[in-house]
């Protein structure tokens, strides 16, 4: 990491460096260069060792409570715990945003967006958090925009969702406006709060990684690294960014950039598709590998509703042994496993199995960082993490070239997932009782409860397996929307 952050390094370092055309003074202000820049190396480790360090201990803390069953809230605890989950993985993306960018490995799309409609969308993404905190949030948009414009969608949204939450985050009373200008292929985006403000002599400042500036502005959320990544995104998509602010009146953060307009419009995408609950075909073995068996049992509880089989293991021993006796058609693999190199094992599989076995790697480091086999490419593909479940379940149907079975895609009820869950006469009454406990545990939020009737509910008849698992799996995630909604098929299903 840290060596990819060598051009802000040498940036912040660099003004020393100024040549006088001596030798000995060139040698000199290259020292100092030098050490500037190791000394910013140093400060930004040290930041991001401390924007690790509170969420951590918070994760910590209340795992500990847990296990001891001390929270008093289990459901509170658990929040804590996801929120700062998210703390760390907004942190861990965003400095891999700035590692990209800086090392120039940022790939943007170009895609012709709905403009208006991207506009409209973005405004209904914040509305809520500016509601929350009684904030008007307007949009200032001429009447005429152009139906289409080329732009990389997440990248620009991103730059956008930063400025607009920091408005939202720096201002306590008053609006919130982006206001969106368009002239000659080129869009003027300023976003104008009535907040806090920012001095002058920090106006700057705020634009490099960790830095927070003022009192009131430190005392809320946040990393410190949103305008950083903002700045270099505005960058690469050949823009600027500037801010003009007035401490107590609020700011103003004007980015431009060239949008051209596709010369014909595209054509239609494909409108959405439902949650998966299963596939076509025959079942498939999976084989995940992993020495972190919380991963192990979150991604198993992602794919065996799906229908698949699934093995696991946490070394690569035991993994070439399982996957010798079950053939998996997939395996998911660490990189990093404790004392063994995931690629490694990947190599051994795919020696042992050849093409025909699909092998992703999962690691949390980018897969420039790791240490792919010098024989070339063991793996099929590559997924980072954290991931999101439909990106993992976007590279199993690719690997796999299974077809997925969508929850809308079906009448109700004729999903296979869901046809699984149909309880026999003889266990329905008891399973009825059960599961109207758990529609009544979600409500209060008591998890430990609600994880022993879920066992209570597996123990009835083998056939209420499957009904469990999915309620294991909804409760691993917090999805407790999804737990009622199963633990209410349960009821009226035994009906
Ligand atoms: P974060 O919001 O996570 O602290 P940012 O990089 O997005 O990090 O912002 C850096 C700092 O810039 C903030 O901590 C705050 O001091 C200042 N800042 C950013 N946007 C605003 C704003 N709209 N009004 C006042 N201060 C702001």
């Amino acid at each position: 990491m840290a060596g990819r952050l060598t051009t802000w390094l040498r940036r912040e370092g660099g003004e020393s460096a100024a040549s006088d055309g001596d030798e000995i003074a060139r040698l000199r202000a290259a020292r100092d260069a030098a050490e500037a820049a190791n000394e910013a190396k140093t400060r930004f480790l040290a930041s991001v060792a401390h924007e690790i360090r509170s969420p951590l201990n918070a994760i910590y803390g209340y795992a500990q409570l847990l296990e001891r069953g001390d929270a008093k809230d289990t459901l509170a605890a658990a929040r804590v715990i996801r929120r700062s989950a998210e703390h760390l993985a907004h942190l861990v993306e965003g400095l891999l945003d700035i590692s990209q960018v800086e090392g120039g490995a940022m790939k943007l799309s170009r895609e012709a967006i709905r403009f208006p409609e991207f506009l409209d969308q973005l405004i209904a993404m914040l509305d809520l958090q500016a509601q929350a905190k009684g904030l008007a949030l307007v949009l200032e948009r001429p009447e005429r925009l152009p139906e289409f414009v080329h732009a990389d969608p997440k990248r620009l949204r991103q730059v956008l969702i930063n400025l607009a939450t920091n408005a939202i985050k720096f201002t306590d009373h008053g609006t919130v406006t982006l206001k969106v200008e368009y002239r000659n292929e080129l869009a003027t985006f300023t976003v104008i709060d009535t907040g806090i403000g920012i001095a002058p002599e920090d106006a700057q400042r705020i634009f490099a990684p960790f830095e927070r500036v003022g009192g009131p502005a430190a005392e809320r959320p946040g990393v410190g690294l949103g305008l950083a990544i903002t700045q270099a995104l505005v960058h690469i998509m050949g823009g600027d960014i500037r801010v003009e602010s007035r401490p107590g009146e609020g700011s103003r953060f004007t980015v431009r950039l060239m949008l051209s307009q596709p010369l014909s419009p595209p054509s239609e995408p494909a409108p959405e598709a439902g949650a998966v609950t299963g596939y076509l075909g025959r079942e498939r073995w999976v084989l995940l590998i992993d020495d972190d068996p919380a991963h192990l049992a979150m991604v198993r509880s992602l794919l065996e509703p799906l229908g698949f089989q699934v093995r696991t293991a946490s070394d690569g021993d035991s993994a070439l042994a399982l996957a010798a006796q079950v053939q998996p058609d997939l395996v998911l693999c660490d990189v990093m496993l404790a004392g063994e190199n995931g690629w490694d094992i990947a190599r051994q599989l795919r020696r042992r199995h050849g093409a025909s076995l699909r092998i992703v790697m999962l690691s949390g480091e980018a897969p420039d960082s790791g240490n792919p086999p010098a024989d070339g490419p063991a793996n099929d593909t590559f997924v980072m993490k954290p991931f999101d479940f439909t990106v993992l379940l976007d590279v199993i149907a690719g690997q796999l070239g299974v077809e997925w079975v969508r929850a809308a895609g079906l009448p109700r009820g004729t999903a296979p997932a869901e046809a699984a869950m149909r309880l026999p006469v003889t266990v329905a009454p008891q399973a009825a009782a059960h599961c109207a406990e758990i529609e009544r545990l979600v409500r209060i939020g008591h998890v430990r409860a609600i994880e022993s009737e879920i066992d209570a509910l597996a123990a009835l008849a083998p056939e209420a397996g499957p009904l469990a698992e999915r309620m294991r799996a909804a409760l691993d995630r917090f999805d407790l929307k999804e737990l009622a909604r199963l633990a209410q098929a349960g009821v009226s299903d035994a009906a």
